[in-house]
């Protein structure tokens, strides 16, 4: 049987165990939930989101452009599309 006293020091037992993915002892960046990073990975990571976000921008760039612009763009390109007929 487990009392959640047992979880509790189980939980801060783990916490405590810090390592990081790469097998780097007691790295020093945590990213919640007990998962830790040391520095290397932490950057190598970092370059990661980098490269996501800005992905992401150039999508929600889009994205804006598309919701925002796209009736406006598509009444400017009809009326180009007009001028040159
Ligand atoms: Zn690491």
């Amino acid at each position: 049987m487990v009392y959640s006293g047992d979880a509790e020091k189980a939980r801060k037992e783990a916490e405590a165990f810090k390592i990081c993915g790469c097998g780097e002892k007691n790295p020093k960046f945590s990213a919640g939930n007990g998962i830790w990073f040391c520095e290397n990975c932490l950057k190598s990571r970092k370059e990661q989101f980098d490269k996501y976000l800005e992905k992401f921008l150039v999508l929600a760039e889009e994205y804006d452009l598309y919701n925002e612009a796209s009736i406006g763009l598509a009444e400017r390109s009809e009326w180009k599309i007009r001028l040159l007929k």
